[in-house]
């Protein structure tokens, strides 16, 4: 094996290396077009190569990049802090800033088991999370994490692997269909609270649609009411992981609008910054605050690079340009169109077995057989074969794990929310 100077995740694999972007194309070194179906991993939402980004980064640049959140403050992070709560369901939320999605959702389990300590109720401290879930890599992000494959290695160092039911209608856990379903899925949650004790529970995590671990995985109607309402009952805190349905990307601003849900803490990412720099957000409820900011006043997380005055520049020209283009609208919009494309293409494909999402967040479920659903043998490695032979067509889209337990296969498509429809239609 020879020594690579870049470490990539398939150690073998080759990959092609990327020249430049523009809009949803990126072109590699031998001039090759590929259109970014996917954003990346669901990450670059208004493009590549966006002229007014580049002018706010370098405007940033030219005065102050990096100041020590210990040390100060800066007005382009107060702006973002101020602009993210204005925002968010309910707009009253205080921002911690960190550089990765599973830093937003470690920082939330933790802001959320400390929130219960202020108040002396010391055994409240486990996050519970759903059997189909990925919140992020890092330990304790991927302890509140289902996705099989990314946990294998470190189970020793992991809490027991997530098992509240997903909402996953495809495949119902319960065998019921959308005329018999009561949100049997939502009342795991309660089940699983009764069996772990809610003494010793602090919050309940879930990504609004599940992404990585299921393929664009949409809930039946009433379903985040029905949990907002157990949590609310059983006093456990509601964290909405947002890293990949945040920021425009289903069609609305936050995920949990679809539901009229307003979470305690919002793990935010990916489309946050857009790709432009790396920056994400644990967005917290001044209700969660009060018994902090009433006790030791102290969070006791954050990193090097938090808050610093570039990213949040950056975060803050990615908004001011979703909203100056309207792309919350347009990924409603364009999403209805693509999804349309993507329906009519499994029409007469027998190995697609569902097409769903919400906005431009959409998914391919593959199967077998399409009347039984029957999975491929997972040694055919289907979602891999088939992403690579998209990527070698000049296609991005995303792999996701498919079926309960990952051992399925599905993609995410997500171009960026600036796609226009000749470019779906490509
Ligand atoms: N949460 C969700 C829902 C994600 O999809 C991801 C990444 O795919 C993460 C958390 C982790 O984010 P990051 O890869 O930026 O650490």
């Amino acid at each position: 094996m020879t020594r690579e100077h870049l470490i990539k995740p398939l150690l073998s694999a080759h990959y092609p290396k990327i020249d430049y972007g523009k809009g949803v194309f990126l072109y590699d070194e031998h001039g090759k077009a590929y259109l970014d179906a996917s954003s990346g991993a669901v990450t670059a939402g208004i493009g590549h190569g966006v002229q007014e980004v580049i002018d706010a980064m370098l405007a940033q640049a030219q005065k102050v990049s990096f100041v020590y959140r210990s040390q100060f403050t800066s007005e382009p992070a107060e702006r973002l802090a101020k602009r993210l709560s204005d925002l968010a369901p309910g707009h009253d939320y205080w921002s911690f800033f960190v550089n990765s999605g599973s830093e937003a959702t470690e920082t939330a389990m933790k802001i959320a088991i400390q929130y219960w300590q202020e108040q002396g109720r010391l055994g409240k401290n486990k996050v519970i999370s759903r059997r189909m879930s990925y919140h992020g890599i890092t330990l304790g992000a991927l302890s509140m994490s289902g996705h099989v494959t990314r946990r294998r290695r470190f189970i020793p160092l992991l809490e027991e692997l997530p098992i509240v039911a997903a909402p996953y209608c495809y495949r119902c856990p319960y065998q019921l269909s959308a005329a018999s379903c009561g949100q049997s899925c939502a009342d795991d949650l309660e089940t699983n609270i009764k069996r772990i004790g809610a003494d010793h529970i602090a919050a309940f995590i879930a990504e609004p649609i599940i992404g990585a671990a299921g393929g664009a995985v949409v809930p039946p109607a009433g379903y985040y009411e029905r949990i907002k309402a157990i949590c609310e009952q059983y006093d456990i805190l509601f964290i909405a992981d947002e890293v990949m349905t945040g920021i425009a990307r289903t069609g609305t601003m936050f995920g949990m609008e679809h539901w009229g849900v307003e979470p305690d803490l919002i793990a935010l990412g990916k489309g946050l910054s857009a790709g432009y720099t790396p920056i994400a957000a644990t967005l917290v409820k001044d209700r969660v605050m009060e018994p902090i900011l009433a006790g030791s006043q102290i969070v006791m997380s954050g990193h090097t690079f938090s808050a610093n005055p570039q990213s949040a520049a950056t975060a803050l020209a990615v908004l001011d340009y979703i909203a100056a283009r309207q792309l919350v609208d347009a990924a409603e919009e364009k999403g209805r169109y693509l999804r349309q494309k993507l329906e009519r293409i499994a029409a007469n494909r027998a190995i697609i077995g569902d097409v769903r999402g919400k906005g431009l967040l959409l998914g391919l479920e593959f199967v077998a057989d399409r009347a039984s659903k029957r999975i491929f043998p997972v040694s055919l490695g289907v979602t891999t074969r088939l992403v690579e032979r998209a990527q070698s067509k000049g296609l991005l889209v995303y792999p996701a794990a498919g079926g309960v337990d990952g051992e399925g296969d599905a993609v995410i498509v997500a171009p960026p929310l600036v796609i226009t429809t000749e470019e779906i239609d490509l």
